[in-house]
């Protein structure tokens, strides 16, 4: 049980790496607190983990506001008194395409539910998080925009970028305090949001051949580096650019 006595928050927690993530963590031992926007959903999920004897919360909400990331904080506190880890994991595509072809409405939709999203997650966890005498923050940014460049995804490279200098400010700002601060770098993942890129069987060949194992990871492949930055087997690991990324030179 890694994550033993353990309150824990994650976002995008209705599909791919996020509900791996809440299923894998509840099997640990954590409490959690799960948000992202499909209520239906999320209730579902949180049912089906109290029903196995886990312990969740449902809260529904976008991460683009600024009230929902206190909410999130606030159930944690009033649900199980403490939030030991945050696992901000919810992120969008957003448009694909030419940067020059890119709205300007399309690129603040990327940049808000990925990198502004970031700031508020932070803004109202840390208090929360720096109570406890050690605790883990972590974020999900990609493979893309840090290991490499892919045509037509210049704003989402952009907010993943930028989660990696949030990551490390935090990391500089906090860690005295307990508290570590890393960056979670998922190759290309089978999820609904790879699905959206992969319509082709050319298509999904070229992202396959992108990784030196020459395949895409199971979102359980992603949630057991997030468990690890979770909990205490990463306890001297702060400020890294984490990579779960099958090689990709
Ligand atoms: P999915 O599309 O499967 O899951 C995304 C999750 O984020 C869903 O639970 C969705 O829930 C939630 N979400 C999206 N927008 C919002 C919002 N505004 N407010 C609250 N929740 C939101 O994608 P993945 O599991 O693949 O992606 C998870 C993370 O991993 C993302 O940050 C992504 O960028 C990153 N990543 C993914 C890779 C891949 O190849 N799949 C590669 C590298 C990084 P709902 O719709 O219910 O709100």
């Amino acid at each position: 049980m890694q994550l033993e006595n353990k309150t824990i928050l994650i976002t995008g927690a209705t599909s791919g790496i996020g509900l791996s993530a809440a299923r894998l963590f509840a099997q640990q031992g954590a409490a959690l607190i799960l948000g992202a926007r499909r209520q239906p959903e999320l209730n579902a999920i949180c049912e089906s983990i109290n029903n196995a004897g886990g312990r969740a919360v449902s809260v529904p909400g976008d991460v683009g506001e600024e009230e929902y990331a206190k909410k999130l904080v606030d159930t944690a506190m009033e649900r199980f008194g403490k939030l030991d880890g945050s696992f901000n994991n919810a992120g969008i595509l957003g448009d694909l395409g030419s940067i020059t072809e890119l709205s300007t409405e399309g690129w603040e939709a990327v940049i808000k539910t990925n990198l502004t999203a970031a700031f508020f997650g932070a803004k109202y966890q840390i208090p929360a998080l720096l109570e406890q005498p050690a605790s883990s923050m972590i974020f999900t940014s990609s493979f893309v925009g840090y290991t490499t460049g892919i045509s037509g995804m210049a704003a989402y490279a952009a907010s993943k970028a930028g989660l990696i200098g949030l990551t490390q400010t935090l990391a500089a700002e906090y860690g005295a305090q307990g508290l570590r601060v890393n960056a979670l770098l998922p190759g290309g993942t089978e999820t609904p949001m790879g699905d959206v890129v992969m319509t082709t069987t050319e298509i999904k060949s070229y992202f396959d051949g992108l990784h030196s194992l020459k395949r895409q990871a199971m979102p359980i492949e992603i949630a057991q580096s997030a468990l690890y930055l979770a909990s205490d087997a990463s306890s001297f690991v702060t400020g890294t650019a984490h990579l779960a990324d099958g090689g990709i030179s």
